[in-house]
């Protein structure tokens, strides 16, 4: 038995995605554990990213000062479409803004259980694609800070949904999609401001899920 401050499953692609968790600093790896019988028990306790333990969060994964407070939970965090930091602008810390909106990013579509537009630090594409149990994914747009990337999904998520219906992903094979196809329609609905940043690559990578 084991115990420690559980976080999140580090995921890395292979012919299926590879899980591990690490527990006491050594990594599990749990796709060993498919179909076989384990036991968690949680000590009823969450810790904030500034330390304090809780019984549970206030909001969002976030502590009542954090929530109200942290740059790491500032309105641009959930609305990308409103980073300022390109602008000089501070919502609650210029320079995290700085560092963590004025970086590469991917506008990307996906297919989970239907078509998903998101965005992403380009740092991140492929671990944000497993997290969210995507089976295929294709770059939409490659910009250089994280505000763009928020207004090209603002502009093009009317046009498709970007709600992941868990319990059809997980009841078997995804539906294939033609995101190549997808991606040129979508195209369209791109401001001519942000043309420029469409990727003529149209790679999809493949995700394979060890369901079984
Ligand atoms: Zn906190």
């Amino acid at each position: 038995m084991h115990s420690n401050i559980i976080k999140k499953m580090n995921t890395s692609l292979n012919d299926a995605v590879h899980y591990s968790l690490n527990i006491n600093k050594q990594d599990y790896f749990l796709n060993n554990l498919i179909g076989k019988r384990i036991k968690i028990n949680w000590r009823g306790k969450v810790i904030c990213q500034c330390n304090k333990i809780m019984s549970k969060f206030y909001r969002s994964g976030f502590c009542y000062n954090c929530f109200w407070n942290s740059p790491l939970a500032s309105q641009s965090i959930f609305k990308p479409e409103l980073c300022t930091a390109h602008l000089d602008i501070e919502e609650r810390d210029l320079e995290w803004e700085k560092e963590f909106q004025l970086a590469p990013h991917y506008v990307y579509l996906a297919n989970s259980s239907g078509i998903k537009v998101g965005i992403t630090r380009s740092s991140q594409g492929v671990i944000r694609w497993m997290d969210q149990g995507a089976s295929q994914a294709i770059i939409l747009a490659e910009v250089p800070n994280r505000r763009f990337s928020g207004d090209i999904e603002v502009s093009i998520k009317k046009h498709v949904s970007d709600k992941t219906n868990w319990r059809k992903m997980l009841s078997g094979e995804p539906k294939y999609i033609d995101l190549v196809k997808i991606k040129s329609e979508l195209s369209n609905y791109v401001p001519d401001d942000f043309k420029k940043y469409i990727l003529e690559d149209n790679t999809v990578t493949e995700i394979k899920y060890p369901v079984s």
